[in-house]
């Protein structure tokens, strides 16, 4: 098929107390071969809950408890965790939040990479130099800096190191999980450049798990907003960010920066919070923060539909989305 990964209705859930907190509660989107696909929303959405399921490193108290993740036609949800294990690094590499301060400061990061490449890539060490060689040269670090510890890195590069860590063993699926928020936009730049010429290079598929939606239009293919535990809209780039359907996307779209620098008029947070996970309101979740909800916003829970095709929102007034997004515009400044 054209995706490389399909997730169905995917529900992962914390246990807390003696409650729970579905933190994901029926999230369904494609990554199509090739492509980088922009997982955005607010802090606490449950967008690092998704990309971890994704690869089954969960927290202890956390549990898929429903839907399908199929990568490359196999359901890893289901699969036994010997078999995940060895799917880890070779098929699917992940980027941890702050992959840049958790590289270990006490192994230089060729002696890191090498752990990967030889350990789990089974590379001898001739072939490991030679291959630590070339994945620095794919992030642009000269290949003498291989002996340094991560302390005499700056952050930007750091970041590459991170990359070339889960480039090592070639995967055909890189999660990065917040990769740029903690550099300045400059470097945030030339990561996503460097990032979209491996990706094109390579033909590998990106998720990229971000709040920031500058850094999804920047360089993403696609894109999946989240908010509260459920997917709100999905489609290619273009599609969502110059005619975003659901409101949550229209409000997301003016609270942030553009970028390629150039400025956007006002940025307008969006009004109120997100709502507590462990009681989440009845309907559709977005509706007590939404300036269009209307009577059957609060009772019934929108399904993901398609409006147009391969352009999916979850909102009652989707229909509507044309007029929704003009007022939207007006009221903005
Ligand atoms: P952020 O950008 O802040 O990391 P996020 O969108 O990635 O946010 P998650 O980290 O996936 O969101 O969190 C989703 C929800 O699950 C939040 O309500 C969070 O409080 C809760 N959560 C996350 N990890 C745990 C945990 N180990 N135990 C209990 N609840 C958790």
């Amino acid at each position: 098929t054209a995706n490389l990964l399909s997730v169905r209705d995917l529900k992962v859930s914390y246990r807390v107390g003696n409650g729970h907190i579905d933190a994901v509660d029926g999230a369904s989107f494609d990554v199509p071969r090739g492509s980088i696909v922009g997982l955005v929303g607010e802090s606490g959405c449950g967008k690092t809950t998704v990309a971890r399921a994704l690869t089954r490193v969960i927290a202890d108290n956390a549990r898929i408890t429903g839907g399908q993740i199929l990568f490359d036609g196999k359901d890893i949800a289901a699969i036994p965790e010997r078999q995940m294990n060895a799917l880890r690094w070779r098929d699917i590499a992940f980027i941890p939040q702050s992959a840049m301060n958790s590289l270990d400061p006490v192994y230089t990061v060729e002696y890191q990479l090498n752990e990967v490449l030889r350990r789990r890539g089974g590379l001898s060490a001739r072939e490991a130099r030679m291959r630590c060689e070339s994945l620095f040269e794919m992030v642009g670090i000269e290949k003498g800096r291989l002996r340094d510890y991560p302390h005499q890195f700056s952050g930007g590069m750091r970041q590459r190191v991170a990359i070339a860590l889960a480039l090592a063993l070639n995967p055909k699926l890189v999660i990065a999980d917040e990769p740029v928020t903690a550099l300045d936009v400059i470097v945030q730049r030339q990561i996503l450049d460097q990032l979209r010429e491996l990706q094109t290079m390579l033909g590998i598929s990106v998720i990229l798990v971000t709040h920031d939606i500058s850094v999804v239009a920047y360089i993403c293919d696609r894109t999946v907003v989240m908010y509260a535990g459920r997917v709100a809209e999905a489609g290619p780039m273009a599609g969502v960010l110059t005619r975003p359907a659901h409101p949550y996307t229209m409000g997301l779209r003016n609270a942030f920066p553009d970028l390629a620098g150039a400025a956007s008029g006002t940025l307008t947070p969006i009004d109120g919070a997100p709502p507590n996970l462990a009681e989440p309101p009845p309907g559709c979740r977005f509706a007590p923060r939404c300036p269009f909800s209307i009577e059957v916003c609060s009772t019934e829970s929108p399904p993901l539909a398609e409006i147009v095709p391969d352009h999916r929102v979850a909102c009652h007034r989707a229909s509507e989305a044309p007029v929704l997004r003009e007022i939207a515009a007006r009221t903005e400044t």
